[in-house]
């Protein structure tokens, strides 16, 4: 569902160029749970970023759901973020003044939240443990429960892919292990599609796509080797 095609990505940053990501090709099947491993500086949240369309490669192709997000035009990708794509942030990113249930719902706040989708949103936050905190605001919670609200959120318009950044980093590691039981028991609900940049290697499971880069560039080739796919 997911195909990358020789992508590559260049910053110009004053005279020297770098090469961020440099002939990525990749497979991501639908309702995988797709990990982007690697060192820091190696180009996962710039690969990330490009399967949402939140920048465009400097070459190649990038076909989501039999559509090429490099072809499209700034206002189909706007369309494409808003309608296929759930983001799950290092720092969660909600809104401090909103409640928990008032921050999932904000994905609908520019056209109005109906009846249907507030019941989601509630549903959704009991789903991850929640649902006695719908009407806590952000500050009243632990930062995993900031997060869990975030995935919520993330999944409320039922995303095609989700693409989560670090989700873990700030949070010790038994919050990370709830966070990844959390996220696993989501996709194999909606049979959403994710893909996690981590550089935690322990919440791979033996069955997950793990994509190792190393340099711009996919470890053993086209979705890595096998060896770099054992935890
Ligand atoms: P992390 O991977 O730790 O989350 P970032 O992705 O923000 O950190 O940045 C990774 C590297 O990219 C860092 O070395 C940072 O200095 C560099 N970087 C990020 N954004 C820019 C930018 N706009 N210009 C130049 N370098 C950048
Ligand atoms: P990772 O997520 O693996 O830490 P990144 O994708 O953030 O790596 O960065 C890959 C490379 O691209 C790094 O050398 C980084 O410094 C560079 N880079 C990332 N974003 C920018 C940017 N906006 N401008 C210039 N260089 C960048």
């Amino acid at each position: 569902m997911i195909d990358v095609v020789n992508a590559w990505k260049s910053y110009k940053s004053g005279t020297r160029t770098v090469d961020a990501l440099r002939g990525i090709h990749c497979h991501i099947d639908r309702g995988r749970f797709a990990f982007i491993v690697g060192p820091s500086g190696s180009g996962k949240s710039t690969l990330l970023y490009m399967l949402g369309a939140v920048d465009r490669p400097t070459q190649g192709e990038i076909f989501v759901d039999g559509e090429n997000l490099v072809a499209m035009s700034e206002a189909a990708q706007n369309v494409y973020r808003r309608e296929k794509i759930g983001f799950i942030f290092q720092s969660f990113n909600l809104i401090n003044n909103l409640t928990a249930v008032e921050n999932v719902l904000i994905p609908f706040l520019p056209r109005g939240v109906t009846a249907q989708q507030r019941a989601d949103a509630a549903e959704l936050l009991t789903r991850v443990g929640l649902g006695d905190r719908l009407d806590h605001r952000p500050y009243q919670l632990s930062g995993g429960e900031q997060q869990r609200v975030a995935i919520a959120r993330a999944l409320v318009k039922k995303p095609l892919v989700v693409l989560a950044d670090e989700p873990t980093g700030e949070l010790d590691s038994k919050t990370g292990d709830e966070i990844y039981k959390i996220l696993r028991s989501l996709q194999e609900a909606y049979h959403t599609t994710l893909v996690v940049v981590t550089h935690d290697r322990r919440f791979i499971n033996p069955h997950d796509l793990v994509l190792e880069i190393q340099d711009g560039q996919l470890v053993g080739g086209p979705n890595g080797s096998p060896a770099s796919s054992e935890v």
